[in-house]
């Protein structure tokens, strides 16, 4: 019934989602959430083990870039050192930000994946869009004032996904 909320996957990291995995499942494309996805929202810069996990992506053949619903400075601040492109203010779970990057990127929705911490935004924007959806456990348990009141409802979202799963 809520099927279109629930991820392909749910994993506990975004590093557990490499390019042997991606490539096996014919995605050469990665698009990031940022904040409590890849670091906490107060975090600005990757630091080395970010680098080094994106370096790990570019080496395999995986295009990476951002789709952040925050602001410009965010996804400027963030992506500027990894040299990857974004776009801001995605509007996620709308698919126009998602149509905009890939086109920028050259990308095909069925060769993308979305990986992000959120239902209500990162996996209902990559089920709409024809993407591979995939949910990771927020590396945070603070969240930003607009992401809070969502969090009871996405667990019980999660809660029956996970027993729709078990039942696999
Ligand atoms: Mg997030």
């Amino acid at each position: 019934m809520l099927e279109f909320l629930y991820p392909r996957e749910y994993l506990a990291s975004v590093r557990e989602v490499t390019p042997e995995k991606l490539r096996a499942l014919g995605i050469d494309t990665l698009l990031f959430d940022i904040d409590n996805t890849i670091v906490p929202y107060w975090i600005r810069t990757p630091d080395e083990g970010v680098k080094a996990y994106f370096k790990t992506l570019k080496d395999g053949g995986i295009k990476a870039g951002v789709l952040s619903n925050s602001r410009e400075e965010r996804s400027r601040d963030f992506c500027a050192p990894l040299g990857i492109p974004y776009v801001y203010r995605a509007g996620k779970p709308g698919i126009g930000g998602f149509k905009k990057l890939i086109e920028k990127m050259g990308s095909l929705p069925q060769k993308t994946a979305l990986v992000g911490d959120q239902i209500f935004t990162d996996v209902w924007c990559a089920n709409r869009a024809g993407a591979y959806s995939i949910l990771v456990k927020q590396v945070s348990p603070k969240d930003e004032l607009i992401t809070a009141p969502k969090r009871p409802f996405e667990k019980i979202v999660v809660k029956m996904y996970l027993r729709r799963e078990a039942k696999k």
